[in-house]
């Protein structure tokens, strides 16, 4: 499982959803990174549902809806797929890519 973000070759820069050009540096060489995990910071509680920021290493600080019982500080898995499975995971929708041209 895991969720892919944006690289950029020039600075090392990593960011979710994807842009254009570099946000940090203006570049434009950009690629897809895969990203396995990251580290529950903040919780939102909705309900039933849970939004959860979740930073990876080193970058970005992604939101993501949480299922199972996590908490902050906790090191949990990513996925860009709605996960049943019942282990604790940080579900990150991808961004559809007609939104991305
Ligand atoms: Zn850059």
């Amino acid at each position: 499982m895991s969720v892919i973000v944006q690289y950029c070759r020039t600075c090392g820069g990593q960011w979710f959803p994807a842009r254009l050009m570099c946000p940090r540096c203006g570049g434009d060489d950009l690629a897809p990174r895969s990203v396995e995990r990251g580290v529950v910071e903040q919780l939102t509680h909705l309900g039933d549902v849970v939004i959860a920021s979740v930073a990876c290493d080193p970058e970005p600080l992604l939101v993501a809806r949480l299922h199972g019982t996590v908490h902050p500080g906790d090191v949990v898995e990513l996925t860009d797929r709605p996960d049943t499975s019942g282990r604790p995971v940080a579900f990150v929708p991808p961004i559809p890519q007609e939104e991305l041209s």
